[in-house]
């Protein structure tokens, strides 16, 4: 089992490249139920990381199985899994048009209904230095009704039940951030209402059962 869950870290090390340039960000998972956390190293990039890189942690950071040192987002990681005990992956980037919103203070609001795989919008954290227990406390204080949050000058954080689910809203998201970029850059885009992205958010639930 611990197998499987170093060797989808792996996989999804080597597509965090899709998402971003340089190291790619960081990203970890952890087994329902179980206690180990399995989190990227830091000072390996992301798409280089092999299967003996992936660190397992236990829910105070500390090293358990491997050697090396955990990403230094670790503490943001640690505490999206205390405040979401549901959720089974992390995803951290510095994806372009995320990132873009994220640097003008813009939250993402329901332009698109694919927002909906987040929440009702993507809310944006406000700025803390990263790798801090603050910028950790302030990501997950606003990710309670969301699973993706723009961090303040920084990035894009998601969250899902597997990997699979978590990177895949990596993505969507920064589609509907690049969306927003360019809405904004032509004209003022024109809204969902709570009705309609609510009932795509329940759509969503059912969807491909
Ligand atoms: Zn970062």
């Amino acid at each position: 089992m611990h197998d499987d869950i170093r060797k989808a870290l792996v996989v999804y090390g080597k597509k965090m490249a899709e998402l971003t340039v340089g190291s790619g960000g960081n990203l970890s998972a952890r087994c329902p139920g179980k206690k180990l956390i399995w989190i990227s190293p830091t000072g390996i990039e992301c798409h280089a990381m092999k299967t003996d890189d992936v660190l397992g942690i236990d829910t105070e950071g500390k090293v358990e199985v491997g050697s090396g040192k955990p990403s230094s987002e670790i503490l943001l990681h640690l505490a999206l899994y205390r405040s979401r005990p549901e959720i089974g992956a992390v995803v951290h980037t510095h994806s372009t048009y995320a990132t873009t919103c994220a640097c003008l203070h813009l939250e993402i609001p329901a332009i698109h209904y694919l927002v909906g795989l987040a929440g009702e919008k993507i809310p944006l954290a406000p700025y803390a230095l990263f790798g801090t227990a603050e910028l950790a406390e302030k990501v997950s204080g606003v990710m309670t009704e969301s699973d993706a949050a723009l961090l303040a000058n920084h990035g894009l954080v998601t969250v899902g039940k597997n990997l699979a689910a978590a990177f895949n809203l990596a993505q969507q998201v920064e589609f509907v951030a690049r969306l927003y970029c360019q809405c904004l850059a032509i004209g003022k885009p024109k809204l969902l209402d709570r009705s309609q992205i609510q009932q795509a958010r329940q759509k969503f639930k059912t969807y491909g059962r």
